[in-house]
């Protein structure tokens, strides 16, 4: 961290932060000039905050050099995270990884319809909600538990690992007898006490970014998690909130490179609630492959027309299956095999 002191700064101002600094371990490495006063701060900075060091007096200028999450980052552990489920899937590994199913489970008909027609396609991972963090409270809310036990069970017919989203830690126990990868929604991103129970966890947290999230808040989600105890953090990029109207979200498709800089951890696509329309879905995930995206998460229904949550964006089981043709092709072209 860097600290530029104002011109105004009295020699008392500069004693009292570094002063205060040192009491805290950091080392201070003075480059000052004739003309403007500046110091580094050394030492593990990511437990400091950039807002109480400017509310010293005399400081114009604090800027951070190191990142504020270590263990999910890139300089913590330069290789790739690769994390292998149950049935052998690894994400973040030599092959990409396409998750799919329905939004929410509506039935063990329309769950086993759809999951009869993605494991045709070689799916390994269903996805589908069973809690829905609904913005309306008199839209369909899930299934609940009935819903994670039908996941499993038609999983299991096709030995696909299961991804879910969680609402609360209450649910954790629940969670770890029938999911294989826990959801963390868009909207939880920051539930803090969430995240630190699921660091206790050992199954693997799929962590969407929030709807208006940096990507620095972001990483420091998974770091919440990471730090409890779970080093096991997926990361799920599904469109971000800005002034367009046109798409549900927009796209961050950058975020996938970003993210690669920044951290070791596997990141993934969701295409489906970044652009809310079907239309968009292939084309999407054609660019998220190509940018290095780990995998995709879509969402694929056998009749959207009557969907209880998402048949907009829901891509129906023919065009899925004709999107996962050209997106292997793609994938192959690319030399990282999408599974
Ligand atoms: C979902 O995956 O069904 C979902 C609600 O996603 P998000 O939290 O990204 O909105
Ligand atoms: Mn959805």
């Amino acid at each position: 961290m860097i600290v530029k002191m104002s011109k105004h700064a009295t020699q008392e101002h500069y004693d009292k932060l570094v002063a205060a600094l040192k009491k805290k371990d950091f080392e201070i490495r003075d480059v000052s000039s004739e003309t403007v006063r500046i110091f580094g701060i050394i030492g593990d900075t990511a437990s400091l905050d950039i807002n109480d060091v400017q509310a010293y007096e005399g400081v114009e200028q604090v800027i951070r050099v190191q990142t504020p999450f270590k263990q999910a980052s890139r300089t913590f552990k330069e290789e790739d995270t690769v994390i292998t489920l149950g049935n052998g899937v690894e994400i973040g590994g030599e092959e990409s990884v396409m998750m799919a199913g329905p939004c929410s489970v509506e039935s063990e008909t329309q769950l086993s319809t759809i999951a009869d027609s993605l494991a045709k396609q070689g799916i390994r991972v269903l996805r589908g909600g069973a809690y829905k963090p609904r913005t309306s409270p008199y839209t369909f809310q899930g299934m609940g538990l009935e819903g994670l036990k039908l996941l499993r069970k038609v999983a299991d017919k096709h030995g696909m690992a299961v991804v879910t989203e969680i609402p609360s830690s209450d649910l954790i126990k629940t969670f770890e007898a029938y999911v294989d990868i826990i959801q963390v929604g868009a909207r939880n991103m920051q539930n803090f006490q969430l995240l630190k129970a699921l660091g206790k966890t050992h199954k693997p947290i799929l962590l969407k970014r929030g709807l208006s999230s940096t990507i620095e808040e972001w990483l420091m989600s998974a770091e919440y998690i990471i730090s409890s105890g779970n080093p096991n953090v997926i990361l799920a990029e599904r469109g971000i909130r800005t002034f367009e109207t046109y798409t549900r979200n927009t796209l961050d498709v950058s975020a996938v490179l970003a993210v690669k800089e920044l951290s070791h951890l596997p990141v993934i696509i969701d295409p489906s609630h970044a652009a809310g329309r079907w239309s968009m879905i292939e084309k999407l995930s054609a660019a998220s492959l190509a940018v290095g995206a780990d995998g995709l998460i879509v969402e694929v229904h056998h009749d959207p027309e009557n969907a209880l949550s998402d048949g907009a964006q829901s891509l129906k089981l023919d065009r899925f299956a004709s999107a996962m043709d050209s997106l292997r092709e793609l994938a192959e072209a690319l030399r990282r095999p999408l599974k």
